[in-house]
């Protein structure tokens, strides 16, 4: 799997809902537009980090927003978006990703198979970004009288994400930075790639990616949220593992020293084990020993991130995305509270969501039964997450 850093790009100051906030903060099913954003990129398995630029003026609005959610400082804008974007790649040089979506904080709902396949894209191309070929028929006027028709075929609209690969697309804003006339034509990124000589493909995007700049397309937002036919699904998952020779275990993606080892064909991990399934669980997708069968040598000693990770972008590749997950721990020793944390936080990192959706937790049994005697570790889990329900959802506008 390759990932991407999403830039997204908030920095602008329309206000033409006619209220006092800029149209990214406007409360959109009680949280600010740009929120949504933010955590559909954050929910996303191959989006690695996601930076915001935001107006210098909007920093507390910015902070209310964000809240609880695991982002780096933001990114101050300059005068133009353009100038916006560039600060933000800027600011990503010390990463050095091999590639970057930039994307428009008033475009709330990407699907999560369109983020991929302009991720997946960039494996062979400098840029790719999301349009919609032109079904309408166009008409160029002259004083509200039609002067010509104009041929549609060939004819997309822009859209975001804009994907590229992140050395190019930096260069190309500097350069354009650079340029006496200001580059007043470049009037998205994929321009920008343009004018510095690369070639951008057009990858299918969606009717949901639309703007949200006026009070109609807010209403619109609206009704397209409570009309998305998204269904929750619910896996539950049980894993146990013996323990062995060794003097630690891996827990959680967590290695925490002990007196024994676990073992297993993998690294053992009960509780990854134990989630993964959860979530195959709630795919309807089997278990984890069909997806990745312990006779194949290939997973011998494998961490059990790459189980998890795959049945997440199973969950993506279906258009869906993860809610949430409690996983429990059953054992009488190691001691796994003063690792819960640590735990929970290498989980939501593998599955690229937020804290506030990962609960780890542990219990013993008392000294009863197999944990009780020490043998082995058990760990149950289950997991939420949302599918969209049969044919593709219809947008309310
Ligand atoms: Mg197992």
């Amino acid at each position: 799997m390759t990932a991407a850093s999403a830039l997204i790009v908030a920095a602008g100051r329309g206000h033409r809902f006619g209220g006092e906030l800029p149209k990214q903060y406007a409360p959109l099913a009680g949280r600010p537009v740009l929120r949504h954003t933010i955590e559909n990129f954050l929910g996303h398995p191959e989006i690695q980090n996601v930076i915001v630029v935001i107006h210098p003026d909007d920093r507390a609005l910015y902070d209310r927003t964000s809240a609880g959610l695991d982002l780096p400082e933001p990114t101050l804008g300059g005068a133009t978006r353009q100038d916006s974007v560039r600060r933000g790649l800027e600011t990503l040089v010390a990463q050095n990703p091999s590639k970057v979506l930039i994307h428009d904080a008033a475009r709330p709902f990407v699907p999560h198979d369109v983020i991929s396949t302009v991720i997946q894209a960039l494996d062979r191309d400098v840029g790719a970004i999301a349009a919609l070929p032109v079904v309408d028929s166009l008409k160029r006027s002259r004083d509200s009288i039609i002067s010509e028709a104009v041929e549609r075929e060939g004819l997309w609209r822009a859209q975001t994400p804009q994907g590229f690969r992140f050395r190019e697309i930096l260069a190309a804003h500097r350069e354009a930075a650079e340029r006496v006339d200001g580059s007043t034509g470049l009037t998205d990124d994929a321009a920008v790639a343009q004018a510095a000589g690369h070639s951008v493909t057009l990858i299918e995007g969606a009717t949901e990616i639309f703007k949200v700049t006026t009070a109609e397309d807010l209403e619109r937002a609206e009704r397209w949220l409570s009309s998305a036919a998204l269904e929750t699904r619910t896996g539950s998952g049980f894993d146990v593992h013996r323990f062995g020779p060794g003097d630690f275990v891996t827990l959680c993606g967590i290695e925490i020293p002990h007196s024994a080892g676990l073992q297993g064909h993998s690294d053992a991990d009960v509780g990854l084990h134990a989630l993964t399934d959860a979530i195959l669980g709630a795919l309807s997708a089997g278990d984890i020993g069909q997806h990745f069968p312990p006779s194949d040598p290939k997973w011998k000693g494998a961490d059990s991130a790459l189980f998890l990770r795959h049945a997440m972008e199973m969950v993506t590749a279906r258009g869906g995305r993860f809610v949430h997950c409690d996983i429990t721990l059953i054992c009488e020793a190691p001691k796994v509270g003063p690792h819960r944390t640590q735990m929970a936080a290498r989980v939501a990192e593998i599955l690229g969501c937020s804290l506030d959706r990962v609960n780890v937790k542990a219990t013993t049994t008392e000294r009863l039964g197999f944990t009780g005697r020490g043998e082995g570790i058990a760990a149950q889990a289950t997991a939420s997450i949302q599918l969209p329900s049969g044919p593709s959802a219809q947008e309310g506008g």
